[in-house]
This record gives structure tokens, sequence and C-alpha cells, in this order.
């Protein structure tokens, strides 16, 4: 595991992944006691971005509430469609949400590969769509518990990246994000250690250095997801590959998340 210096000039990125929790009435609620718990912590603005993803139905509401209250916050959604708008019933559009002033997507959850039916060929399509309307993807990538067990977590987790990014350069992923997570620590408790998470995270910057060049694969975020909370952020941030952390269960609670931010900043 190498240590993170203040060199490191990639931002720490926090993003709490809502799920399908809170409606959009308990969605200001919650941003509003998030953006109090903040500004109590004083965390360093320069140095990290906090993120809430919050469902589709929500993300007018937080929008009005950011931007009115001018909340240093930003705001992302949880899946976006690989189509153009048209006839696509159900789908939202890459373009809607970047009208809704929303800054990342999330592409590839495990949950919506195995709810979904998402393939990596589908995956690569919402990354494209994703960045053409100018949104940051999180592009989420990781082994079930079988293909840890054995061993073939880094070459799975390779391909699934590789495959997830088919069909573009490195100019075309500037700014991408990729969130390593364990299918089975998401939402289990089980966290993997954080020598798990960094021997990831250097495998998946290798990969990248290798397609797409140094110079891509340094400026690439990569998170670790997959029960991360407040008491167990630091070390696993402390890795001079982890940027981050994409957060499920313990971001639905404003202050606890903000406890967890602040962990992560203070390491
Ligand atoms: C997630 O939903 O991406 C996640 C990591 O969930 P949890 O933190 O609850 O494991």
């Amino acid at each position: 595991m190498r240590k993170k210096t203040n060199m490191s000039d990639r931002t720490l990125l926090l993003a709490g992944n809502w799920k399908m929790n809170h409606d959009h009435l308990e969605a200001i609620s919650s941003v509003q006691k998030l953006a109090w718990a903040l500004e109590d912590a004083k965390l360093d603005e320069s140095r990290c971005e906090v993120v809430v993803i919050p469902p589709f139905t929500d993300i007018r509401s937080v929008q009005t509430l950011v931007q009115g209250d001018k909340l240093w916050l930003k705001y992302g959604a949880q899946d976006v469609s690989q189509h153009a708008p048209g006839a696509h019933t159900g789908e939202i559009a890459a373009t809607f949400l970047t009208r809704l002033g929303c800054s990342y997507v999330v592409i590839g959850h495990s949950e919506r590969r195995a709810d979904n039916h998402e393939t990596n060929e589908v995956v690569a399509a919402k990354v494209r769509a994703a960045l053409s309307a100018e949104l940051t993807p999180i592009l989420c990538v990781g082994e079930s518990l079988q293909q840890r067990q054995e061993k073939t977590h880094v070459d799975f987790t390779l391909d699934q990246l590789e495959e997830s990014l088919a069909g573009f350069d490195a100019s075309a992923l500037e700014g991408l994000v990729i969130a390593y997570e364990p299918v089975w620590a998401i939402g289990t408790g089980e966290t993997a250690t954080a020598a798990d998470a960094a021997e990831m995270a250097a495998a998946i910057r290798a990969r990248l250095a290798e397609k797409y060049g140094n110079g891509m694969a340094e400026s690439t975020r990569i998170l670790y997801g997959g029960s991360v909370k407040a008491d167990n952020v630091a070390e696993i941030v402390a890795d001079a590959d982890v940027d981050g952390a994409l957060v499920g269960g313990a971001s639905l609670s404003g202050p606890d998340f903000a406890a967890l931010c602040k962990a992560a900043v203070a390491k």
C-alpha cells in the first residue's frame, strides 16, 4: 500500500449513493442537514468534493436547494439512458440530467448490472451518452464473492473495466471516475480491507496507463465502495491510489455522511 502524500493533485471525492431511498421531501431535509453538518465540520473545500446521488424524482428538489442556498455540494444521478431523447418509455436522457445541473452519473452499479441485466456493452453506451452530455460518469466495476474466493478478482475487474470502456480514446475519457465496488461488500457490512482496496486501485490505474497513457491514468480518480463508514474511511483513502469513496447506507443521514467526509479529509 502506497501512502498518500500532500503532493497528490487528485481532489478527494465522497459520493453518497442514496439508491431507492428518500422521496423528494425527505431529500430536501437530508440535504439541508448534510449542508449544516458540513458547515459545522469546517471541511477544507479545496481538498474534497461532496456529492449526493438521489433518485431521479428528487433531483429537481435537490437542484432548487443547492442553487437557492448556494451550497457547495454537487449532485448527480444513479443511472442514465444510453439513448438520445425519443421513444424510450421510462428512460432518462443524459441531456435532461445536465439541464438539471447534475455533475455526475453512476453507471454500471452492480445492482443495475444484476437487477436490469446491464451488460458491459450497455454500460459503455451509457458512458458515451453521459460524456457527450458533459456529465462525469462514475463507472462501477468489481467482482463477486465467488471470484474473490477463486482469486480471479483482479482479472475479472480489469476485463469488466476494459469492456465497459470499449471504443474510447484517452481524450474522450478526461475526468472519468471509476468506483471499485466488490459486490460482496455492498450493503453487507463486509468491507474489503484497505489493502484489498489499494491492490485493486493500483491494478486499475496500471491498466489505464497501459491502455490510455500515464497522463490519463494519473488524472483519473479511483474510488472504493462497499460498506464505507466514518470509522473505516480514513484507512481506505490513505492509500495513494484511492481517491475517495462511493458510499451507500452511510450517506442516507446528513450528519453521518458529513462525519464520514470529515474523517476522510482529516487523513
Ligand atoms: C453503493 O451503493 O454503491 C454502496 C457502496 O453501498 P454501501 O455503502 O451501503 O455498501
